[in-house]
């Protein structure tokens, strides 16, 4: 069954290619971003799919642009929490900006995109939540504590909000992806990038791509004996 899907972050990257897989698969998607106009412009011309500029830390524009986009496309039956910054620097250096930045973003988003398109989701007696966590979220990372610390508590957010959808017709899942190929780990300098892919079993970085597939599987109408868990896509770097 088609549904309106919303995807924060869904104009680059990972977000990207969610927003592409869903669209592909027959849902009314709404990719969302925070400011990369050029960007958003150029996703749309090339996709069709219908962008939206809002910031997910906060709590009124997510409110205002849920209820946008509900008017446009209909009622919101499928979330993806996707959007998510880093800000890196070691604990000793790191100032409250960072830290602030990075847990409003990547996690208090969470709260804000969830809590304004539960209730209809509760009340209609479907939903699918995908949370994207992260690697560093599940084994830390150096220099990461704020974006280790997000990604962590979007684990843990999944996991209540799992209990209280259960038995509403709501699933909510994680992802946790590797490192996968986008503009946040081309960021990353070389020579660090290098060592990295080296821990990497399978031998490369990710895909977006990689990231959408198991999106496509946790939002379908019959997964629906899949909630709270955290599917681990990373190439074999971390396996617990
Ligand atoms: P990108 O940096 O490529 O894209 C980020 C997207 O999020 C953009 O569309 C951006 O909008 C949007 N965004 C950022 N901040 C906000 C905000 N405050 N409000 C609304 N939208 C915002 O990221 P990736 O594709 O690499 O990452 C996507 C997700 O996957 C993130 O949560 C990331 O933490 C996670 N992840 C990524 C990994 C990787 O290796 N790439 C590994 C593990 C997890 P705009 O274009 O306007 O800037």
């Amino acid at each position: 069954m088609s549904h309106t899907a919303i995807v924060t972050g869904g104009t680059r990257g990972i977000g990207a290619a969610i927003s592409m897989a869903l669209s592909e698969d027959g849902h009314k998607v709404a990719a969302t971003y925070a400011g990369n106009d050029e960007a958003a412009e150029a996703f749309k011309t090339q996709t069709g799919i219908s962008v939206y500029r809002f910031d997910v830390a906060d709590f009124d524009q997510c409110a205002d642009s849920v209820s946008r986009i509900e008017t446009d496309l209909g009622a919101v039956g499928i979330l993806v929490n996707n959007a998510g910054i880093t800000r890196d620097g070691t604990l000793h250096r790191m100032d409250f900006e960072q830290w602030n930045a990075v847990l409003q973003t990547n996690l208090s988003s969470c709260y804000n995109m969830c809590r304004n398109v539960i209730d209809g989701m509760r009340e209609r007696g479907f939903g699918r939540i995908v949370n994207i966590g992260s690697v560093n979220g599940q084994a830390g990372q150096y220099g990461q504590v704020n974006y280790a610390a997000a990604k962590s508590g979007i684990h843990g957010f999944t996991k209540a909000l799992a209990l209280e959808g259960a038995a509403k017709g709501v699933t909510v899942n994680a992802i946790a992806p590797g490192y996968v190929d986008t503009d946040m780990v081309r960021a990353v300098p070389e020579k660090v990038l290098e060592k990295i892919i080296a821990t990497i079993p399978v031998g490369r970085l990710g895909y977006a791509s990689d990231i959408a597939r198991a999106v496509q599987f946790l939002v379908a109408d019959d997964a629906t004996f899949i909630t709270g868990s955290t599917l681990s896509i990373n190439g074999g770097q971390h396996m617990y």
